[in-house]
């Protein structure tokens, strides 16, 4: 999403999801609704060494089926009583610590199987405003200081375990990256149930009990292996080119430009499409790079849809933080889901729904700014203005270095159909021509002719 020009690489597929998957779910489980696909599997990870997790007793084993079931929504595991665990069990676990938490509140409830899937913690003597504290050492990557709000989703979830308008029901939260830790590649957690204290800033380094804010509800914490809660993730296969095409098509007659015409795609530049190694995060590119180089470029909606995750208020992390969070990045082999929201700045997520009922998801990054009609849970149509084009997130931004014409000053824009981005897994020509379709119908975007 930055840097364009030092990417030129073919596809590298490191978000293929077998490679960070340790509890896949039921592929199946994506076709028989929502409710049905929150299900989670409590199964302890296959591919966990046996020593991580002795003392995990999952409160009721998943049902194995004899046969091969027709995938119905009564052939998923109802949901188990909820049990609690003891700090031991969720640091050996994660490698988090969940004494550090919240004080006089040492043990947590194991709501994983609830929705969306979290541990929360239990109380012995409950004091509204009892500090909250990291559960290890990190680096704070994401905050939100918005209030909670419930965002419906018009469309079946196709991912199993989180959806983005999650982050708006959990309210005012903070999100750490702890590195690797526990035999995982990456460990995250996402903090909710308190009032965020004014200083924390993205980037900040954090030890175990460094205090994030004071107590206002129960606090929950999700920890996420990669790039899923709890390591659960759907399996996804790769559209075929035939299939890409044929959403794209029948897309691109509703399609607005998500950029002003300054702006423009280049789709002789690969480096700027998705399936682009981006070895700076050591992943991969999900989207299209629009390039406006100046400021006081606009965003716009492409299609009609729900506002479901808006981050306004983003500070650039200190360069070296930033660095150490990409370090971490290095270390998992892959760019998690929050480090990837920390290299977003400000953005807009909206979801919309195709004539065929697919989940159709767009992300509007690296905005400057977003405008102040645009609301998580609010509706847009296509061509709506979300914002001024910017470069927040990126390095330059970052190192307030950006000069007055750059490439980095871009709209990053993803385009997720299904749970998957558009073109994931397609050859370069392939990609070139779905994008061709998908924008250079109704949306006619500067650099499709
Ligand atoms: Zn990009």
């Amino acid at each position: 999403m930055l840097l364009a020009v030092v990417v030129t690489t073919g596809a590298v597929f490191t978000a293929c999801s077998s490679l960070r998957s340790t509890s896949v779910a039921d592929a199946s489980a994506t076709k028989v609704g929502a409710e049905a696909s929150r299900a989670i599997d409590l199964t302890p990870a296959p591919t966990e060494p046996p020593t991580a997790i002795p003392t995990l007793a999952p409160p009721t084993p998943t049902p194995i089926p004899t046969s091969t079931p027709e995938p119905t929504a009564t052939a998923m595991p109802t949901p188990t009583a909820v049990s609690i665990l003891n700090e031991y069990d969720v640091a050996t676990l994660y490698g988090v610590d969940t004494r550090a938490l919240v004080d006089g509140c040492p043990t947590v409830q194991d709501q994983r199987n609830t929705y969306p899937p979290r541990l929360t913690t239990v109380c012995n003597s409950p004091e509204a405003g009892a500090t909250v504290g990291s559960p290890a050492a990190g680096f704070i990557i994401a905050i939100n200081r918005q209030p909670a709000r419930t965002v419906s989703s018009p469309a079946p979830l196709a991912h199993p375990a989180w959806a983005w308008g999650d982050a708006a029901s959990m309210g005012e939260h903070v999100v750490i990256d702890h590195g690797a830790r526990a035999g995982h590649g990456n460990v995250t957690t996402v903090l909710w149930g308190f009032d965020v204290d004014e200083e924390l800033f993205i980037g900040q380094q954090v030890d175990t009990r460094t205090q994030l804010g004071n107590r206002t509800d129960a606090v929950s914490m999700q920890v996420w292996l990669g790039e899923s809660v709890f390591g659960e993730q759907a399996e996804l296969n790769p559209l075929f080119f035939d299939e890409v095409q044929q959403i794209a098509s029948g897309l691109a007659p509703l399609m607005a430009s998500p950029v002003a015409p300054e702006c423009t795609v280049n789709f002789g530049a690969f480096s700027q499409l998705p399936n682009a190694g981006r070895p700076y995060r050591s992943g991969t590119h999900r989207g299209v790079d629009l390039i406006c180089g100046t400021t006081g470029h606009d965003a716009f909606a492409a299609l009609n849809g729900t506002v479901i995750a808006v981050t306004n208020d983003y500070v650039d992390a200190p360069v070296q933080n930033r660095l150490n969070v990409l370090a971490n990045a290095a270390v998992a082999g892959d760019t998690p889901h929050w480090t990837l929201n920390l290299l977003f700045g400000n953005y807009v997520v909206i979801e919309h729904v195709d004539p065929d009922g697919r989940e159709v998801i767009t992300i509007s990054a690296h905005l400057e700014s977003v405008d102040p009609s645009i609301e998580v849970g609010g509706a847009v149509e296509a061509g709506d203005r979300l914002g001024e084009i910017g470069n927040r997130g990126t390095g330059p931004s970052a190192a307030g270095t950006t000069p007055v014409w750059d490439s980095s000053r871009h709209l990053h824009w993803e385009f997720f159909v299904d749970g998957q981005y558009l073109g994931r897994g397609l050859t370069v020509a392939e990609t070139v021509a779905a994008y061709r379709t998908l924008l250079c119908g109704s949306a006619a975007m500067t650099g499709c002719t």
